[in-house]
């Protein structure tokens, strides 16, 4: 593991070596950043790769093959990119992408970061891995580990959308539902661990997670062709870990001169969980917890755990963070549907947030647009049948059925 030299603080800068540390700072609890040698490394080495999942960007990863071919473990990413025309045009934009990330095995985004982690706990002989989850970072997780072959422990609260819970179940993890919010399954599952030495892969704790998240930014750097103006990228945020995931890969391909110019990072929230637009907008680094009342439950957090360098993604790359109603999110979904994308509440988000930066100006129609939709419309169907309209009901005979269809003319 040559390639992996060990982590740094994102908040006080401390280096650490790779044994030294497993999850935050020992000073201030901080985030830790990876630090990694990719010297030597050519672009070509993964252009050439004919692998078309996360794999192929192992050279830019600080774990070993991970193994497990003919496994779902190795159909996570290399998820498609769709240049929605008419969409593009209906909103006056000349070029719009959207990756949909339900297309991963468990249908989100976060099996990005669940292979990773899966793969580094069977690398240093963890033999139970766990998280905290609002719903599809454990199914991710458990999904993960069930392919492997591993053992998956997984809090959620309560509240967790009937189908993420079957999903958990299915793929065999010991599920725990907290009687409480995300941010109360999150504090038990870090207690949990120290008690009994589970690898812990919560979001904004283990550091390996924004590794397996930064596979996307590769993704869209092969994916999207290079414009004269950078990629604006809408995407939505909870605990912040993803865009700071996103915003990591394209600071590694800027390091390795892959890239010429970084893309302007947008973060997107429910203005019922708005924690990070928030301190976005007073100007501030720290970050005021809130109490969530969003639908789109996988971006509902009180206090994100990785707020810092979710917020510094938009700051440092010339984005912003934007908040949208919640009844913007679910027209987004019936939205995006209407071009053959199913998106749950926090992927519709995204696409709010692109609607809201284009009716502030803060995006133009010269802006090439990326939207990530981050999880599939499956995830949670109650949202979804809220914007869907009424199935008609007809007797079965074909006077009924001219009848019903009048309503069509
Ligand atoms: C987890 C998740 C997000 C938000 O990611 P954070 O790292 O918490 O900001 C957005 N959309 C979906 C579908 C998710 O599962
Ligand atoms: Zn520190």
């Amino acid at each position: 593991m040559q390639k992996f030299k060990g982590y740094k603080c994102s908040v006080c800068g401390s280096e650490y070596g790779p044994d030294e540390v497993t999850y935050l700072c020992p000073k201030d609890n901080g985030v830790l950043d990876m630090v990694q040698d990719f010297s030597g490394l050519k672009a070509d080495a993964i252009r050439k790769s004919t692998d078309f999942s996360i794999w192929r960007y192992l050279p830019l990863l600080p774990i070993d093959e991970p193994g497990h071919h003919g496994t779902p473990m190795r159909a996570v990413g290399w998820t498609p990119v769709f240049e929605p025309k008419a969409l593009a045009r209906s909103l006056n934009l000349k070029n719009l992408w959207i990756k949909d990330e339900s297309s991963n095995p468990t249908a989100s985004f976060k099996d990005r970061a669940s292979a990773v982690v899966i793969a580094r706990a069977q690398q240093i002989g963890a033999e139970i891995t766990m998280t905290a989850s609002t719903g599809n970072a454990g199914a991710a997780l458990a999904g993960m580990a069930a392919a492997a072959g591993a053992q998956a422990v997984i809090f959620a609260p309560k509240t967790a959308p009937p189908a993420k819970v079957a999903q958990l179940l299915i793929f065999g993890a010991r599920v725990l539902l907290v009687d409480g919010n995300y941010g109360a399954a999150t504090a038990l599952a870090k207690e949990a661990a120290a008690e009994f030495g589970w690898y812990c892969r919560n979001t904004g704790y283990n550091p390996f997670t924004t590794e397996g998240k930064k596979t996307a930014a590769f993704e869209i750097w092969e994916q999207v062709p290079e414009q004269k103006k950078p990629l604006s990228i809408f995407i939505s945020v909870g605990d912040g870990n993803i865009i700071a995931g996103v915003h990591k890969g394209f600071k590694d391909l800027l390091a390795l001169g892959w890239i010429e110019q970084m893309p302007h990072l947008f973060g997107v929230q429910s203005d019922g969980s708005a924690a990070i637009t928030n301190a976005f907008d007073a100007g501030v680094e720290s970050i005021t917890p809130v109490k969530s009342t969003t639908l789109a439950d996988s971006i509902s957090v009180d206090m994100p755990s990785d707020g810092l360098r979710g917020l510094r993604a938009a700051t440092q790359t010339g984005g912003a963070y934007i908040k949208v109603p919640d009844q913007e999110i679910l027209n987004a979904i019936a939205e995006l549907g209407r071009h053959g994308i199913f998106a749950e509440p926090a992927g519709a988000a995204a696409f709010a947030g692109l609607r809201a930066a284009l009716n502030s100006g803060l995006i133009g129609a010269g802006d090439p647009v990326l939207v990530l939709n981050t999880g599939s419309g499956l995830k949670d169907v109650g949202a979804a049948a809220k914007v869907a309209g009424q199935a008609q009901v007809i007797e079965p005979t074909l006077a009924a059925l001219k009848r019903a269809i009048e309503v069509f003319h």
